[in-house]
Formats: C-alpha cells, sequence, structure tokens
C-alpha cells in the first residue's frame, strides 16, 4: 500500500547535528506520518512535514489522558542498509494497549508499512556512529473536543522519529537504582501493562526524588504487599543468582517488553537458565549482599541493556558486581546490540528491512 507523501520545503529542512552531539528526545526529524480515526474507521493516512496541532481546550486527551504509545528503534547496518527491530511485536503491544485503554485497534501491516516508508523519507537522519540510533514513537491520542466520562469517538495516530545518542550519559556503564518507598507504578486490574501516559505521569514524582539523591533510575514494587520488584519506570529489570537469570513474571502490572522478550530468548539459546518467578526485594537484597546475586540491569529499547551498579532500599545502597559491567550482561548485550546493529547474524529473524 502506498502512502500519500507530502514532503517539506528544501528550506524547512532542520539542520541535523553531528552524531557524537546527539542526545535523547529532544530533536526530531522532518516528516511525520498522521491518520485519524472517525465515523469507526481510520482515515487518510499520510507521511507530512513535521508540525504542530491546533487543539480544542476541551480536546479529551487534556483531560483524561486516553492516550497510548510505543517506542522502538532503527539502526544502520554496516552495508548502509536500515533495520528495525521487531516491528510486529510494537504492532501487537500497541493493540494491547488500545484495548485496555479502549481505543481502535490498528492494522498492523499498515503500522509497519507507515513507519517503513516514513523512515525511508527521513532516511538521511539515521545515524551511524555506534551507540546511536533512529528513536520512532507511535502515539494515538482521543482527539474528540467534548469532556464528558466516556471514550472518545475519534482519534489521531501519529509517528515521528528522532535520532537519538546513548540513553544514559555513561552508555554501558552501571547505573544506580532507587526501589520507590512512596508511590507504586501499577496495580492489579490498573493499567501497568499498558503502555498509556498515565503510568508514566505517576512515577514522576518519586523519580525526581531518587535523582535528587543520586539514583537516575527507580525500581518499583508491587501495589499490594510493596516487597516483590516489578520494573523500572520504562525498562524491565533482571538479575543473574547463582548463574541463573531471574526476571519478573508478566502478570497484568508489568509491561511486555520486546527486549526483555528477546533478551530472555538469547539467553536460553546460550544455555542460560531462565526463571520468570517473582522477587522479594528483602530477599534479593539479601543475596546482593552475601554476592549469590552477582548481576542486575534494566532491559528496554531506549537503552538496551543497562547494568546496575548500585541500588538504595530503605536508607542504605548495596553495590552489586563491585559496580562493574557483569559477564552475562556483557555477552547479552553484545548478542543484542550486535543483531541490531547487523554486525552478528541474525538467525532469529528479529530485524526488519526498511531499505
Ligand atoms: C517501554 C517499556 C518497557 C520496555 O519495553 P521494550 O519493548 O523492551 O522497549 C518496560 N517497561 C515499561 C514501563 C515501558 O514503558
Amino acid at each position: 500500500m502506498d502512502i500519500p507523501i507530502l514532503l517539506c520545503k528544501e528550506e524547512e529542512k532542520k539542520q541535523k547535528p553531528a552524531d557524537s552531539e546527539l542526545t535523547f528526545g529532544k530533536l526530531f526529524t522532518d516528516h511525520m506520518f498522521f491518520m485519524y480515526y472517525r465515523d469507526e474507521k481510520w482515515q487518510d493516512p499520510r507521511i507530512i512535514p513535521y508540525q504542530s496541532f491546533e487543539m480544542d481546550p476541551a480536546c479529551s486527551v487534556l483531560h483524561y489522558s486516553q492516550e497510548i504509545f510505543e517506542g522502538m528503534k532503527a539502526f544502520l547496518h554496516p552495508d548502509d542498509s536500515i533495520h528495525m527491530f521487531r516491528p510486529y511485536e510494537n504492532a501487537e503491544r500497541m493493540n494491547l494497549s488500545a484495548e485496555r485503554m479502549c481505543m481502535p485497534k490498528i492494522n498492523k501491516d499498515l503500522f509497519v508499512n507507515a513507519i517503513t516508508q516514513l523512515i525511508r523519507v527521513d532516511k538521511e537522519w539515521v545515524p551511524s556512529l555506534p551507540g546511536t540510533s533512529l528513536y520512532i514513537r507511535p502515539t494515538m491520542i482521543a482527539s474528540e473536543t467534548f469532556i464528558g466520562l466516556r471514550p472518545s469517538n475519534e482519534f489521531y495516530f501519529f509517528v515521528i522519529l528522532a535520532p537519538v545518542g546513548p540513553f544514559f550519559k555513561d552508555g554501558f556503564n552501571p547505573t544506580k537504582a532507587y526501589v520507590a518507598a512512596e508511590s507504586v507504578r501499577a496495580a492489579p486490574g490498573g493499567t501497568g501493562e499498558a503502555k498509556t501516559g498515565g503510568n508514566y505521569a505517576a512515577t514522576l514524582c518519586e523519580t525526581n526524588k531518587a535523582r535528587s539523591l543520586g539514583y537516575p533510575m527507580v525500581i518499583w514494587l508491587d501495589s499490594i504487599e510493596r516487597r516483590y520488584v516489578e520494573e523500572g519506570s520504562g525498562m524491565n529489570i533482571m538479575f543473574v543468582i547463582d548463574g541463573q537469570l531471574y526476571t519478573p513474571p508478566l502478570g497484568g502490572t508489568i509491561l511486555h517488553g520486546i527486549t526483555r522478550k528477546s533478551v530472555i530468548e538469547l539467553a536460553q539459546k546460550m544455555g542460560i537458565i531462565v526463571k520468570e518467578e517473582r522477587l522479594d526485594i528483602n530477599t534479593l537484597i539479601e543475596k546482593i549482599s552475601n554476592s549469590s546475586c552477582s548481576e542486575a540491569f534494566f532491559v528496554g529499547t531506549a537503552a538496551s541493556i543497562t547494568p546496575i551498579g548500585k541500588i538504595y532500599f530503605k536508607g542504605t545502597e548495596y553495590e552489586i558486581n563491585n559496580n562493574d559491567v557483569g559477564e552475562i550482561a556483557q555477552k547479552l548485550y553484545d548478542e543484542l546490540v550486535g543483531i541490531q546493529t547487523g554486525k552478528i547474524q541474525d538467525t532469529f529473524n528479529w530485524t526488519y528491512k526498511v531499505v
């Protein structure tokens, strides 16, 4: 299916920074994908110059946050081809989020095709320096003008692209994480497994507090007993205990991370035993203290694999693996990033060629 394209004028094109100057999420490319939903169908899909929306102040997303999004990446390969990583998984998850938030689904081929064509238009924006990539942000918002409490009948779906550098300025060096003490991000029956804006808004306050104490990341606990580790704010979490890989099971409150899923498959292929089990933070701290927990790391699209060197829990800081990158995290990172960037053969068929 061909999607109509309206190119921006040559003089409207933005200046591209050097790859080494790229940060995360502040700069966007020259074009975007846009379509709207009305009369029970998606209409008028098109690629247009990147632009602002005009919105009525009563637009429903501004009041009740009926909003979902996705986060994915495209990478430049050594032969100059561009590949996305498992885009159909994102299409599927977007529809899972849509269902939970009472929003319309999007045909998965349209989702992937729209992004493919958009990247082709802005392919000059895909950076090449190691550690950089093109971040892709598909978003759906309720666009009807009304403030009654019911699902919107109209929606916008758009995709914007951002050339990005490393998510953490320290790159693959271990980060520090703060175990949330005051708030929770998701409760059973809530929206934790949907990628919806409100989940993130709920984490900002405690994340800010953690940052002011020097911890860039927060680890969220379950909302009932406040002792089982769930995940980070935008990343899933894994631990190496006695040589086996542990991660909390998906149970409605945890986001179905595609990196999580991929890392599990990679680990299994490497012969590592993977256990999806609930992890009590108190037991975990004990195992960190006696070194049977030898590694901890976050996994997610934005920062791929990020080792955790220090964990703050109830007034004490615990060091993991002497604050060094662990062997298993390193192996998984090399394999995952190698496949994403085309430096290692993709035997899983995870990469999707754009151009
Ligand atoms: C996006 C996200 C993840 C990671 O998912 P990926 O598909 O691996 O990027 C994990 N947790 C939360 C809360 C997220 O929003």
